[in-house]
């Protein structure tokens, strides 16, 4: 979306002032504030845009009457304008209380993703994500998860750095967000209360209990199982020497490794290949991950 674009840039342009610029308390804070209401604008024209979209896909008008489209089932459209309203809501209000907590000077737009961090996103979504709009936000220490809104990534109080696999999970959300809009937040909560986040099998993040369930195409697993995915593909995925009798020999395994082996067959010289056994049961899910990938990176930010 051109608007949204075009948002960005205007954030871009707040948050990372060219060097010549004057720093000082004052002016920094004046940047954030401003950033964070064009964040919070680029976040209503989402949010409307999510719930015109549902409208849109979900009803038609043929005779002046409203009627539904396609055959798709009613509880169908109205979960999809409930996901985007209820998500769209949680979105902008915690934009609004992030704005005003820079107001008050008791919250501040974070830190951006510092270089190495930048490396680990792109070697995962190429050009589907930009990380230069991410930014990473402690919240006082009432917080104790991580969550993603929109472009940011809260974190509890007292975390300094991020470990690889976890920002992989979070900016997967972020990608989530840059393509389904605020409903994002409504079906991942939604999965949450469903199968619940405790460390079970079946629960909210448990992938696999994704694939019992029928949904074989990694976008329609639910949002956290699908970060969770991509998350054991950055820690488990590995490279793989396959024998003539078709034997497999993991030769590298973990932080990634499966995404560095894709990168590398684009340019032909290979030979290993990349593979995603899961350590719990042992099984292959090479395809499924390739598929996951395939879909990420086909998107541009
Ligand atoms: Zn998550």
């Amino acid at each position: 979306m051109l608007v949204k674009k075009s948002i960005d840039r205007i954030v871009h342009y707040f948050l990372y002032p060219s060097s010549q610029y004057k720093q000082n308390r004052i002016t920094l804070w004046l940047r954030e504030l401003t950033a964070a209401l064009f964040n919070l604008l680029s976040c209503l024209i989402i949010f409307f845009a999510g719930i015109l979209d549902t409208i849109k896909n979900g009803f038609a008008w043929p005779y002046g009457f409203l009627y539904q489209k396609n055959g798709i089932p009613f509880y169908h459209v109205f979960y999809s304008l409930l996901s985007s309203i209820v998500g769209g809501l949680i979105s902008v209000t915690g934009h609004m209380i992030h704005w005003m907590g820079i107001v008050i000077r008791l919250l501040d737009m974070g830190r951006p993703v510092n270089e190495s961090e930048k490396e680990i996103i792109v070697s995962v979504f190429h050009q589907s994500v930009n990380p230069e709009i991410i930014r990473i936000i402690p919240l006082p220490f009432w917080n104790k998860h991580f969550f993603v809104l929109h472009n940011y990534i809260f974190t509890p109080s007292n975390v300094t750095s991020i470990s690889s696999a976890l920002l992989i999970h979070e900016v997967v959300h972020i990608w989530q967000f840059r393509q389904e809009g605020c409903s994002y937040i409504f079906n991942a909560l939604a999965a949450q209360i469903r199968y619940g986040i405790k460390n079970t099998s079946g629960n909210a993040y448990d992938w696999k209990a994704e694939l019992k369930r029928g949904k074989i195409i990694w976008q329609d697993f639910n949002k956290e199982a699908a970060a969770q995915f991509i998350e054991d593909v950055w820690k488990e995925g590995a490279s793989c020497i396959y024998s003539n009798k078709g034997d497999k020999t993991i030769t590298e395994a973990g932080n990634g490794k499966f995404f560095q082996m894709i990168n590398l067959s684009v340019t032909g010289i290979q030979h290993e290949l990349p593979i995603m056994i899961s350590k719990s049961n042992l099984q292959d899910y090479t395809a499924l991950a390739m598929q996951a990938v395939k879909k990420i990176r086909s998107t541009k930010y």
